[in-house]
């Protein structure tokens, strides 16, 4: 029912769902997303923010993980975004969709100037017919100044452009209580919520349930509903 009547949906694809265990990108993945994404886009304004930067870089470079400091993963990211841009225009207009990206780096969120111009180029995009490709600006941001996740990256570019949904794709089915079944829904961020968080990685993702709730809050202060659910599914 919010997905039906939400008017600016922004969605949020981690690492694991667009790159596989090889660090190929799942060509047949996303070409399903866009599919799934055709009827949604004549009637609202679709954004998506995008990991995958450093997961393609690292295949691509034949680099292990483990290894590398911060510096390094900021040159990896500058190659395997290039990589990531290309798929995504290559499969969506295979799909008929125009695409943008938009490189985001904390201060564009956090200085009003900034967040306003940022608010601009989407509200153009979209006037474009042109499904904005999200990702952090991983080239220059340092450890300080970094979200680090784009969990929350995601809730905040959901809160400065007005979105009413945020649709978080994961590896995890939902956040879990202490019994292992799923919580259907939070209407409160307590911290019954928050102690139901092993903050469990992913491989390649920086976030976890503890940067999900994050976001949760993010949009929870906005007005906006967050969903989160497991991408992994065509
Ligand atoms: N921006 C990073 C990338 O594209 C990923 C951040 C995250 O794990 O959410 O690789």
């Amino acid at each position: 029912m919010y997905i039906e009547k939400a008017k600016t949906i922004v969605i949020k694809i981690g690492s694991s769902n667009i790159v596989d265990k090889r660090g190929k990108l799942k060509e047949k993945w996303l070409n399903s997303l866009a599919k799934d994404l055709k009827n949604l886009a004549n009637k609202k304004n679709i954004v998506i923010v995008s990991s995958g930067a450093i997961a393609l870089g690292l295949s691509y470079l034949k680099i292990n993980k483990k290894k590398i400091k911060l510096e390094m993963s900021q040159a990896i990211a500058s190659i395997g975004q290039i990589h990531l841009a290309e798929e995504f225009q290559k499969i969506f207009e295979k799909n008929n969709f125009r695409v943008g990206q938009i490189l985001i780096s904390p201060d564009d969120t956090e200085q009003r100037k900034r967040a306003l111009n940022v608010r601009g180029t989407f509200d153009n995009l979209f006037k474009l017919k042109a499904i904005p490709i999200v990702n952090e600006n991983d080239t220059t941001a340092t450890s300080e100044i970094k979200y680090g996740d784009n969990d929350r990256l995601a809730a905040r570019v959901a809160q400065i452009i007005g979105a009413d949904t945020l649709i978080i794709l994961s590896d995890v089915n939902g956040l879990y209580d202490k019994s292992k079944n799923i919580v259907k829904t939070v209407n409160r961020l307590d911290e019954k919520i928050y102690s139901l968080v092993e903050n469990s990685k992913n491989s390649y993702g920086s976030g976890g349930i503890l940067t999900k709730l994050d976001a949760a809050k993010i949009c929870m202060n906005s007005g906006c509903h967050m969903f989160l659910a497991n991408g992994s599914k065509e």
